[in-house]
């Protein structure tokens, strides 16, 4: 069965343009709950194994200096069937082709920098969230 819960991740060209209430607002419009979130600015090592299975991919090393340029905002969500949902809430990879009011249609400026992450499966998501919630006590209740 599918889980409720999601990982996300407003990535720095958002975060750093100022759009994170906007976003924010935007997922809680839909009906995400935030369960936990914080604020930080990942490093090399931290972005290159969050997105290690993208390591021989010839964006990766773009990506990671991407994602380590400036503060982002990791988000623990809840939702009825989460990953769906937000993956559907945030739109294509590149804006250029998301459907009109998802996230990064209204908020992305390129396919690289693209206002925002989302798990893409419920394994995914308990990792990804393990990886920036490690402590939180909400993770026990997961499942
Ligand atoms: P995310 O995993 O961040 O939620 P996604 O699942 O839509 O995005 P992936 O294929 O997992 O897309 O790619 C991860 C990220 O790598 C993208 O969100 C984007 O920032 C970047 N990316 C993907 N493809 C390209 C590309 N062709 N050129 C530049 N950057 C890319
Ligand atoms: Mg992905």
């Amino acid at each position: 069965m599918a889980g409720n819960r999601t990982l996300t991740i407003i990535k720095p060209d958002a975060f750093g343009a100022g759009k994170a209430g906007k976003i924010i607002a935007h997922l809680e419009q839909q009906g995400f709950k935030v369960l936990a979130a914080r604020v930080m600015r990942l490093t090399d090592r931290q972005a290159g194994e969050f997105y290690a299975v993208h390591r021989e991919r010839p964006f990766y090393r773009s990506l990671v200096t991407f994602m380590t340029s400036g503060a982002c905002m990791p988000m623990l969500l809840e939702k009825r069937d989460a990953v769906a949902a937000l993956r559907q809430a945030i739109g294509a990879t590149d804006p250029a082709e998301a459907e009109a009011g998802t996230v990064r249609k209204l908020f992305a400026e390129s396919k690289e920098r693209n206002a925002i992450h989302a798990s893409d499966s419920d394994d995914n998501g308990v990792r990804e969230a393990a990886f920036f919630f490690p402590d939180t006590d909400v993770l026990a209740a997961q499942g």
